[in-house]
């Protein structure tokens, strides 16, 4: 677990700025949902957290270390995507386990954290399996395991939902919830649907044009949204 500080961070591509000094203060075990409309700077922040992206200004800190210039393989991070493109080719087992055989960690070791994860989201009966033999949710499962398994003080998920069916994607956002209640790892989500904001969250940082407009838990921005945007983009169906 590992709190994660924004301050004042920006990033432009190239000449074109797309954040414009966000700050947020994410807690030790807290699950944060960052979500805004398309194009709002969601996964570019998101991708700064991981190390993917660099930041132009403003300071990022996990865990009460400054981290602008860490790597993201230092960072104790674990990020789970939208396309969560399994290895075909590979077992469940293989796919859990090939972050840490690229690191060098030890086979005995590897198979211990893939049972435990495997144990942790009802994996067990399918780790000889390949991919195209699981359903939509088990390899959503799969792709969660991969993250597990690294043992992250950090979790961050862009749209993990998002290629799944309506009714598995509810399915699923108890299943991370759950996850999430057991491990307390501190997580930031990021979704365009406020629905699955206001049922996942701790707290919402709603998002607009590269600004944070409000922060609060999803009550306060249910009762009490602090603009017409917040009011209009909460109040609107998924
Ligand atoms: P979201 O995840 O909320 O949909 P993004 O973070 O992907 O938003 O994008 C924010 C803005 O930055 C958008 O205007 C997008 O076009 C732009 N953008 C994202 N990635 C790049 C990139 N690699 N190069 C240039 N512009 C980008
Ligand atoms: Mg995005």
């Amino acid at each position: 677990m590992a709190s994660i500080a924004l301050h004042n961070i920006r990033k432009s591509y190239g000449s074109l700025p797309v954040i414009h000094g966000v700050d947020v203060d994410i807690e030790d075990g807290e699950f944060i949902v960052l979500v805004g409309p398309s194009g709002c700077g969601k996964s570019t922040l998101l991708r700064m957290i991981a190390g993917l992206e660099t930041i132009s200004d403003g300071q990022l800190s996990i865990g009460g270390r400054m981290v602008n210039d860490l790597p993201s393989k230092d960072r104790d991070i674990a990020m789970v995507f939208q396309s969560y493109a399994l290895y075909p080719h590979l077992t469940v087992a293989e796919n859990m386990g090939f972050s840490l055989k690229l690191r060098g960690t030890a086979q005995e070791e590897i198979g211990r954290r893939v049972q435990s994860a495997a144990k942790i989201l009802a994996l067990e009966p399918y780790l000889d399996r390949h991919p195209r033999h699981l359903s939509g949710g088990q390899r959503q499962r799969v792709a969660m395991g991969r993250a597990i398994v690294r043992d992250p003080k950090v979790f961050l998920f862009d749209e993990p939902l998002s290629n799944l069916d309506a009714k598995l994607r509810v399915a699923m956002r108890a299943e991370i919830k759950e996850l999430h209640q057991r491990l307390k790892i501190t997580t930031v989500y990021v979704t365009h649907d406020q629905t699955e904001a206001m049922t996942m969250a701790d707290r919402i940082v709603v998002m607009r044009d590269g600004i944070v407009e409000q922060i609060g838990t999803p009550l306060d921005i249910y009762d009490r949204p602090a603009t017409t945007f917040v009011a209009g983009f909460i109040g609107m169906p998924a």
